[in-house]
């Protein structure tokens, strides 16, 4: 009779950690509280306006004739409710130029497509 060892299988000793998928972030997964995006910014937006929530502004900054976000002078443009370089706004303006420009242009249009007349 030959007694058959049952010794076959070898177990890896090092453990193999998976560096794959690792997702950085110290927050425990949960609902990342809303912030301003200026530098050096920690206001709660958690009570703001939903608009401010939205576009991750607080009303302060919203306003401000400059902002520094990442490091570079910006203004918050309400026309396209993001920042945007100084250079593309006109003074003090809080809509930038292409906005504006593109804003005439729509006003002349939609107003003559007010007058709906002779569409039968
Ligand atoms: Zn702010
Ligand atoms: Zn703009």
């Amino acid at each position: 009779m030959t007694s058959s060892t049952a010794a076959g299988v070898t177990t890896p000793a090092a453990s193999s950690t998976p560096t794959t998928g690792r997702r950085g972030g110290s927050g425990a997964g949960g609902s990342t509280r809303p912030s301003c995006q200026a530098d050096g910014c920690r206001v709660d937006l958690t009570d703001s306006k939903h608009y401010h929530r939205r576009h991750k502004i607080c009303e302060h900054h919203a306003k401000a004739t400059v902002v520094l976000v990442s490091g570079q002078q910006q203004r918050f443009c309400q026309q396209c409710s993001r920042f945007h370089e100084l250079s593309e706004f006109d003074d003090t303006k809080r809509s930038c130029r292409r906005r504006l420009a593109g804003h005439n242009e729509r006003r002349r249009k939609s107003s003559s497509d007010l007058h709906r007349e002779g569409s039968n």
